[in-house]
């Protein structure tokens, strides 16, 4: 087992881990709230080290990422367990498993990377569950990654405590943090978590600008699609982050604990799409259903077409020295290499499963 590195000890072999705003005060032999991280002796193990739940070769767009590495294949990692609660997991199967179900793989950081270079990838994805409970793991993952060219991406809810964040993200290129809602209530009720350390970390982000990051919202019917609370989200984007983050509003549907509320309409979520855009936000997308435009990048001042999708596909890709060929805007979006845009005619490769 490989001793954590984010926790402090106290009384009675108790210890404190201070990766995420929980901190869980987690007594010997007990795990905390994730179910990854355990008090053997008054000493904090990350059970997760070299252990994943799902290995998966996917093209970036999946993450979502729509303006970094466009068309590349990233070799997606998840471990079991999470250090949030959220009824509407799409991933519940892994997010609440715990090892002793035995269904996780040993694939230690070297297996990873050579696992990627041999499939083309250009990236390594730390996804599925919250990578934030697997700091240790990520964060070797990504020294071994970058030691070989590769990048990282950490698909992640943002809830970090504020002494670990810089120790992960220094590690990582590119993120997607899910803004679950844009309400204490949605987020105490429904992800058994807090709205505020979500939003210190992504203004910490912006501040930092050393990883590159889009905002995943996931609209579920009835609990956080009203249009004032998109509204205010949408704002205090604006405010805090700017135009040209990327946004992606997704579609809910019935899973885990809410299998009793209907998928989200397309026009729900396109209509989230026009309101963000309307309130200033320039790159605004919609993810899990069929959609004539909301899957395309276009110039915010001329509108030509800038990167052309269809789903998780990559179509075509216009961009003049990084800028609109149209009318010279500079698009902020981290280009590939054309060498290594592989999704369009491979089959999803699956390592592990
Ligand atoms: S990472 Fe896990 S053990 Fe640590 S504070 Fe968060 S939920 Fe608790």
């Amino acid at each position: 087992m490989v001793e954590a590195q984010f926790y402090t000890r106290s009384a009675n072999n108790k210890v404190v881990c201070t990766l995420c705003p929980r901190y869980c005060e987690i007594g010997e032999g007990q795990t905390g709230f994730c179910f990854v991280r355990k008090n053997e002796g008054g000493t904090l193990y990350a059970l997760a080290y070299a252990n994943p739940y799902a290995v998966h070769i996917d093209p970036i767009e999946k993450k979502p990422l729509a303006h970094y590495l466009p068309g590349t294949r990233i070799l997606s990692i998840g471990t079991a367990g999470c250090n949030l609660g959220c009824k509407f997991c799409q991933n519940w199967d892994i997010s609440k498993a715990k090892y002793d179900h035995g269904r996780t793989y040993q694939f230690t950081p070297e297996q990873a990377v050579a696992e990627a270079l041999q499939h083309g990838c250009s990236s390594l994805a730390f996804t599925y569950n919250d990578p934030v409970i697997w700091a240790e793991y990520a964060i070797d993952l990504a020294k071994g990654a970058h030691a070989f060219g590769l990048k990282t991406v950490a698909v992640t809810a943002g809830y970090i405590t504020p002494e670990a964040l810089p120790r992960f993200f220094d590690h990582i290129d590119a993120a997607n943090v899910d803004l679950k809602g844009f309400t204490e209530n949605f987020y105490r009720k429904i992800c058994l978590a807090h709205l505020a350390p979500v939003l210190e970390t992504l203004k910490t982000l912006k501040r930092r600008g050393t990883t590159w990051f889009e905002l995943t919202n996931l609209i579920i019917p009835t609990l956080n699609e009203a249009r004032e609370e998109i509204r205010d989200m949408c704002l205090w984007i604006l405010d805090n982050l700017g135009p040209e983050v990327p946004l992606h509003f997704t579609a809910f549907h019935p899973d885990f604990k809410l299998m009793h509320l209907p998928p989200t309409a397309e026009k729900v979520l396109e209509a989230a799409r026009l309101l963000a855009m309307d309130i200033g936000l320039h790159y605004v997308y919609v993810g899990n259903v069929h959609t004539k435009e909301g899957n395309n990048t276009y110039c915010p001042k001329c509108k030509t077409l800038i990167v052309r999708r269809n789903w998780h596909l990559v179509h075509e890709i216009n961009l003049k020295n990084g800028s609109c060929p149209g009318c010279g805007h500079k698009i902020p979006l981290v280009e590939s290499d054309p060498a290594q845009r592989r999704n369009r005619a491979a089959p999803l490769y699956e390592v592990l499963a």
